[in-house]
């Protein structure tokens, strides 16, 4: 190759690792497999090795990609993922910039890897050529999570950085302290005044499977695999949310000024004993046998494991040879990760199905000669969209490897062209719906096809319906089945429809008696006190999951202000972009909507957030409130008015808190923790008179007052 041809490529494969450590790291949305990544990663530091002319220090092989987000917004042209989609997921997961950052006290780096056991024995070599044939190695399962790194001081979790870019990471201390398996206090004894700790924040596959599956069922993107759901949860901005995604931690890298350990495996058993989560699945290796039949010992067990897991990592033991082998810009030279590759499986396409979403979206799903893969029996595999087809150029009767990703069902990443033959066929992706004939769509910067038919498409229609109903929405206890039956007989047609049925009406139909149809009907019922927020939700309009309606009805208040709300009005709510307010402004321009509107408001379902209040002050702008206790107005209430006048509600108490409004039996904590913080604490009749007249949607408060001084003060003090 002509050096001008080499740096052309060094510059090509540049470009191209920047992009995906961007969609990897801050985004969350892979478009390429780790593998692939790691291919062009390798061809470039050989390509550096072979022509140091051209090692620049701006090049990805010089330094961790970062975690941090940038300002840079989303193009997704050529990654089978919609703008819209990734759009929403950063939406949902934050931007990043919400989170305070601090520099790392020692650097986060990454580590060298290799798909390679003969890359392994090279390591091997070049540690022993450096300090000699007296060390061990540890060898630890390499968890494929998103790394952390917490600080403990006195014995309490003090703070818990990401790794960022390395150099400075985001503080997600108040996430991770609703991380079940993260102590808050040591246990035990002998830990030093201060130390960090790190590891690897994990989503176990269970949570990783149920979070992927309300998210489909929301046509909300799915994460790609645990690693990206991992990262993304941790950075979520509402605690509440990351309680809820199951997520886990363990601990494997010790650090601190003058810790009392010679090695890395006294160092760990340490920690284990003051109560951290340490692995219990490290072995100590002598030569490089031990480390091979531990590598192959995890290839095939790592299967069996709760969580995933991509490779094992190797250390020299010695904490004195790891100081004396030091640090590459990117990486320690006393460690090296050995990756497994995804699995994959080998089977036959038997033909495409083209399923029709709630929101009329279009995927194929390909049905397969059932194939085993990571323990499960695979029959089917998303083709996501016609895009990825021809991506691929699938035919019908073709042998196609399939991974397991990040979906429900797996996906397929390739196709064995050596096994095509004469009887294979070219899909045809439909033209029209395949359930209601409507000519299909594809708005610009969508991937999907689309069924613009939302009205009459009695797929999408039942898929509303069961939204409507679903646990997280209005929570009615009935299911598809239910749904089927009562659209086949024309008694519902839309979500108001439900509030309209009568026993009589259920009692004809099979399978129906009293005691059924009478819990189904008080199940109608009940949903009239689902909040507000859920209702929003259950209305299935597209782009709005959980997260964005709740972001919305607390911001607006009620159903009126949301329908009638600008476009700039609509994107001043944290959780909104464009496409997002575009969908809520065609939905709203749409007659049909009102009329149902109207007739679930007469049903007496809520469609304003109680206590709301309207947007009334700046007064409280760049301070953050904690409200704590039981008040004359729902707690609820109490925060709404600190919003309403431009304040910050406070999870937890902590230096930024600017004052606590303390009602009745506030958590007392949190007042010793204000108190000793040296943090101002009021009343709510003194909060109240600090505000302009409010008019609440609730019932005027019969205004209670707290004596701040009846509140006990006890115990020790909090310092984080
Ligand atoms: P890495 O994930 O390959 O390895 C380093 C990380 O391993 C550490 O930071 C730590 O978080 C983790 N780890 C897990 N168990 C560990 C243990 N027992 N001891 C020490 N560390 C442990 O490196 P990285 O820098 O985080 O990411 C680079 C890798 O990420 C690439 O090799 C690639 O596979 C993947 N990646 C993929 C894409 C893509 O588009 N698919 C893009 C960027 C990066």
């Amino acid at each position: 190759m002509e050096k001008s041809e080499i740096l052309n490529r060094i510059e090509e494969l540049r470009e191209k690792i920047r992009e995906n450590n961007r969609l990897y790291y801050v985004e969350n949305s892979p478009v390429v497999s780790d593998y692939e990544y790691d291919m062009m990663m390798a061809e470039l530091i050989r390509l550096e090795t072979e022509n140091p002319e051209f090692l620049s220090p701006d090049s990805p092989t010089q330094s961790v990609g970062s975690d941090l987000a940038g300002n840079s917004t989303s193009t997704s042209a050529d990654s089978g993922q919609s703008a819209s989609d990734i759009e929403l997921e950063t939406r949902l997961r934050g931007s990043g910039k919400e989170f305070e950052q601090y520099e790392h006290k020692y650097p986060m780096l990454s580590l060298g890897n290799t798909y390679n056991i003969g890359e392994i024995e090279d390591f091997a070599d070049r540690v022993s050529r450096g300090i000699g044939d007296a060390f061990t190695y540890s060898c630890e399962l390499k968890f494929d999570g998103t790394a952390i790194c917490l600080t403990y001081r006195n014995g309490k979790l003090y703070r818990a950085l990401t790794r960022g870019d390395g150099s400075v990471g985001d503080d997600v201390t108040r996430n991770v302290l609703r991380i079940g398996n993260i102590p808050q206090r040591l246990t035990g004894w002998g830990w030093p005044e201060e130390f960090e700790i790190r590891g690897e924040i994990y989503m176990p596959y269970k949570d990783f499977d149920r979070l992927n599956a309300e998210r489909e069922r929301d046509e909300e993107p799915s994460f790609a695999n645990p690693r990206n759901a991992a990262a993304g949860s941790l950075k979520l901005t509402d605690p509440d949310e990351v309680a809820k995604r199951g997520l886990e931690c363990t601990l494997y890298h010790l650090l601190g000024e003058d810790l009392p350990f010679q090695t890395h495996d006294q160092a760990l058993k340490a920690a284990m004993k003051w109560g951290l989560p340490v692995s219990d699945k490290r072995r100590i290796c002598r030569n490089i046998t031990e480390i091979e039949e531990y590598i192959n010992y995890w290839d095939t067990e790592r299967k069996f494991l709760p969580f995933a897991t991509d490779g094992i990592v190797i250390k020299v033991n010695e904490l004195p040879y790891q100081q004396a082998l030091g640090y590459t810009a990117k990486a320690p030279r006393w460690a090296v990760a050995y990756k497994f590759k995804a699995e994959q499986a080998l089977t036959k396409v038997l033909s495409i199905d083209y399923q029709v979403g709630r929101t009329g979206a279009i995927t194929p799903v390909a049905n397969l000669e059932p194939a085993q893969l990571s323990g499960t029996v695979v029959k089917r595999a998303s083709l996501h969209n016609s895009d990825q087809m021809e991506l691929l150029d699938i035919r019908i009767g073709d042998y196609v490897y399939v991974e397991k990703g990040g979906e429900i069902i797996p996906k397929i990443t390739g196709v064995e062209l050596s096994r095509r033959d004469g009887l294979c066929r070219k899909p045809d992706f439909p033209k029209v719906c395949p359930d209601c004939g409507a000519a299909l769509v594809r708005d610009e910067g969508e991937a999907k096809w689309f069924c613009p038919n939302s009205d009459t498409c009695p797929t999408q229609i039942k898929a509303k319906l069961v939204h409507f109903l679903s646990r997280k929405a209005m929570n009615i206890l009935a299911g598809d089945a239910t749904v089927d039956q009562l659209f086949s007989h024309g008694y519902v047609r839309d979500v108001a429809d439900f509030y309209s049925l009568e026993a009589n009406m259920l009692l004809h139909l099979d399978g129906w008696k009293e005691k059924s149809a009478q819990r189904f009907l008080e199940s109608i019922a009940d949903s009239c006190n689902v909040p507000f927020e859920r209702v929003l939700f259950a209305l299935g309009i597209r782009h709005i999951g959980e997260t964005t309606a709740k972001s919305i009805a607390r911001h607006f208040g009620d159903m009126d202000s949301i329908l009638s709300a600008t476009r700039e009005q609509l994107l001043a709510v944290g959780d909104v972009g464009e496409v997002i307010a575009d969908s809520i402004l065609a939905w709203a321009a749409d007659p049909k909507h009102h009329e149902m509107l109207r007739r679930l408001r007469e049903a007496g379902v809520n469609l304003r957030t109680e206590g709301y209040v309207e947007k009334a002050s700046d007064i409280l702008a760049g301070q953050t409130v904690l409200v704590t206790g039981n008040f004359s107005i729902p707690r609820e209430a109490m925060k709404n008015l600190v919003e309403a006048n431009g304040g910050r509600n406070g999870s937890s108490v902590s230096r930024k808190t600017t004052f606590i409004v303390a009602g009745e039996k506030p958590g007392p904590e949190k007042i010793r923790k204000a108190t000793a913080l040296g943090i101002r604490i009021i009343g709510e009749k003194d909060f109240l008179a600090m505000l302009p007249e409010q008019k609440l949607n609730s019932e005027e408060p019969m205004l209670k007052d707290t004596n701040i001084s009846e509140i006990p003060v006890q115990g020790t003090l909090f310092d984080w």
